[in-house]
């Protein structure tokens, strides 16, 4: 009988050093990663018209402080579509060993912002190694899959971290097809270069946004309304971490 704590001990000591569980040479162990999930629900609250009218220039344009996002047609919000997924991706993180800064706390109608200036200013000042914008499309319906965005070559804004937010943008496309994420059918080579994105032009670490489906799509839709397809979509931005981050 005495034995049995023992064993239970060792059960347990099996489990926390088993591969994809916490391991000093992980390479993950210690990496700092930004996840903005777009929007907040309270965007779209009329209490705080005030604060989403703020406006500020990005670097190409006067751009607002955020926007209420787009939803399903059964009217299942991208706001909260994108903190789902950013809260599986953080747990699933955290079991690796890194850090996670989520660039806002809540999801809620009670709730605005933050504007995307914040958003950026919150990676950039955690220093983070990478952040990953997580929003999702509003695109005709016969339009599926994911695609990224990666900002242009903007002097005096980008410039010090548009190499680096590319080639983060090519290994997401690669990584996360093959992970098994559907591509965009409508965006060529599932990478789109933009020069407007705030969140983009004001970060200073490397940042992508990934549109990960288009809301307004049935088949995408299905899986963006589940908890196990949040999961999934978690999943394969987390193989596409890994890989990034791979020694
Ligand atoms: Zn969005």
């Amino acid at each position: 009988m005495r034995l049995l704590p023992a064993l239970v001990l060792t059960g347990l000591v099996g489990l926390v050093s088993a591969p994809g569980t916490l391991a000093a040479d992980d390479p993950l162990m210690g990496k700092v990663i930004a996840l903005d999930p777009g929007h907040q629900l309270g965007n779209s609250n009329p209490r705080f018209a005030a604060e989403m009218s703020q406006k500020k220039f990005n670097g190409t344009i006067l751009k607002g402080c955020n926007t209420t996002g787009t939803a399903t047609n059964s009217g299942f919000p991208e706001a909260t579509f994108t903190w789902r997924v950013a809260r599986e991706l953080t747990s699933l993180l955290e079991e690796r060993g890194a850090t996670v800064v989520l660039t806002r706390d809540s999801n809620s109608r009670e709730a605005w912002g933050p504007c995307v200036w914040d958003r950026a200013r919150i990676g950039t000042e955690a220093g983070a190694d990478a952040m990953i914008s997580i929003h999702a499309d509003g695109a005709p319906a016969r339009a599926r899959g994911f695609f990224v965005i990666a900002p242009t070559f903007i002097p005096g804004w980008t410039d010090d971290v548009v190499r680096e937010d590319r080639r983060l943008a090519a290994d997401m496309v690669s990584g996360m097809t093959q992970a098994g994420a559907p591509p965009a059918n409508y965006v060529r080579d599932q990478l789109m270069i933009r020069s407007d994105q705030s969140t983009l032009n004001f970060s200073d670490v490397p940042t992508v946004i990934v549109e990960l489906g288009n809301m307004r799509n049935a088949r995408d839709a299905r899986r963006m309304s589940t908890n196990s397809g949040q999961r999934q979509y978690a999943e394969w931005l987390m193989a596409i971490i890994e890989q990034c981050f791979q020694q």
